[in-house]
């Protein structure tokens, strides 16, 4: 057998294989946590010297799978996305399956038109008429795109000469992702200059407060550049309150960017896009449509209503044998892109939108919507359960009510791990205010009110296991 082969290539027993484990997802479970030494052990990860068999392979395969998080389960509400859309899978199959580049329009013609109708389309959502975007690795590589794209419009000079004497601030609220520290690495301008603007007891940035710090940065001489303001926070699932801020940043002449990575998939829905009101108003917008609309890791994108200034910001470079002799192809994403080689991530988004419609994912939206507020309500209603924060979307921090009071914070991570090593559920945890808490994310679209109960009876079980053992 050669397996450099194509057409001799047994992919049906491949396809077989995942077609099986998809089938039978449910009865796995989310998978017991393994720590790394007992990995190892278990799993053969030997690059041999000689070739293996195709069964061999497909045992490899197996293996991977049984050892590997099982994010189809409905239980995995760990992370702010989780199973992707069945047709995404396919999509992303045929992308790799067609291995081609993104940076110029010759080496994936019809994948350049998809993405540039996709960043038209979600730039319409947003509130634009017209928007020039591209594709990027993920939220946080977004919303570095976005920060250098603020930095190069609003100061053109910094492109080839740098930061030079200006001491840039950037403002973000004290619940922003953490992707923006490492932009500011990145920008040179420093992560001291991330300027964290508090927020109010639900998480929203507290616009007073962004004002005033604009003003103090100001008055110590530093250059305010950009407001980076957070539709969806990615522990407590908070909105900003875009006009406030955008009026706030019209006012100092700051570029505003949203981080919608998490929270734009609401714009979908007539009834929760109110969420995101004042979005129109930005300068540029982080969109992880991976996230709540289900299409897969990675499909992000940096998207801006300034046509032109995401090529004049990040083109450079190529022209000797890509983007021949400087006359870039008006339609190639390359020269706006940060990569080089770049995978056709517009094909499951396109293909996830074409399979749901608009309608499609309105109701996918407002189902998890609607069951987050359910999950609230039932948790209220358990008396060994405490919700720590009203959701507004779809995070839910809540915990187990220990009988001692101070012990309630100390329980959050055992009983977190207690559901990851009986592979009933995978939850993470965090912490505010000095209380800790779960945060499970309804994200799933299989997770329904059923599911989530259950999920509260287990919960409830560890803890009550918890406080045996610590009796
Ligand atoms: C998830 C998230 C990010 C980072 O996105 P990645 O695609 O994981 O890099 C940034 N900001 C917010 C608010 C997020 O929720």
């Amino acid at each position: 057998m050669d397996k450099v082969n194509w057409q001799e290539f047994p992919f049906e027993a491949f396809f077989a294989d995942i077609q099986d484990y998809i089938r039978t997802s449910p009865e796995r479970g989310v998978v017991a946590f393994e720590n790394p030494m007992e990995l190892r052990d278990q799993f053969d990860m030997t690059l041999p010297e000689k070739g293996r068999s195709i069964e061999e392979l497909r045992g490899d395969l197996k293996n991977y799978l049984e050892h590997a998080r099982n994010t189809l389960h409905p239980t995995f509400a760990n992370q702010l996305y989780a199973a992707p859309l069945p047709i995404s899978l396919v999509g992303d199959v045929v992308a790799s399956l067609g291995n081609s580049t993104m940076a110029t329009y010759e080496a994936a013609p019809i994948a350049t038109l998809i993405e540039r109708a996709l960043i038209h389309n979600l730039g319409k959502r947003v509130g634009w008429e017209r928007t020039e975007g591209v594709m990027v690795t993920g939220g946080s590589n977004a919303n570095f795109a976005g920060l250098l794209l603020a930095r190069n419009t609003r100061f053109p000079e910094t492109r080839r000469f740098g930061n030079g004497n200006t001491r840039f601030s950037v403002f973000v609220s004290d619940e922003a992702h953490y992707s923006f520290f490492k932009a500011l690495n990145q920008l040179g301008i420093g992560t001291d200059n991330l300027i964290p603007v508090p927020s109010d007891g639900q998480g929203r940035m507290r616009p007073s407060e962004l004002d005033r710090l604009i003003h103090t940065a100001k008055d110590r001489g530093f250059t305010p550049l950009c407001c980076a303001a957070t539709a969806g926070t990615t522990v407590l699932g908070a909105f900003d309150p875009l006009n406030e801020i955008a009026d706030i940043c019209e006012k100092h002449n700051l570029w505003l960017h949203v981080d919608a990575a998490w929270g734009g998939g609401s714009l979908m829905s007539k009834k929760h896009r109110h969420h995101l009101s004042g979005i129109e108003r930005a300068d540029s917008v982080t969109w992880d449509t991976h996230k709540m609309l289900g299409t897969g890791l990675v499909s992000s994108f940096i998207l801006t209503p300034h046509i032109g200034t995401l090529l004049a910001s990040h083109r450079g470079g190529g022209n000797n044998y890509l983007f021949h002799d400087g006359q870039e192809n008006t339609l190639d994403l390359g020269p706006s892109s940060l990569q080089c080689g770049r995978r056709v991530d517009a094909l499951k988004v396109w293909l996830s939108w074409r399979a749901m419609g608009d309608e499609g994912f309105e109701k996918l939206v407002d189902s998890l919507y609607s069951r987050s507020l359910w999950m609230a309500a039932e948790i209220k209603k358990r008396p060994n359960l405490q919700l720590i924060y009203e959701p507004t979307s779809l995070n839910i921090c809540f915990r187990y009510k220990t009988k001692r009071k101070y012990l309630a914070n100390l329980a959050v991570r055992p009983i977190r791990d207690d559901l990851i090593a009986r592979g009933e559920a995978m939850i993470n945890w965090s912490s505010r205010s000095g209380e800790s808490f779960l945060r499970f994310i309804v994200v799933h679209p299989g997770a329904d009110e059923k599911v989530l109960s259950n999920i509260l009876d287990k919960i409830e079980e560890a803890g009550a296991r918890w406080e045996a053992s610590h009796a």
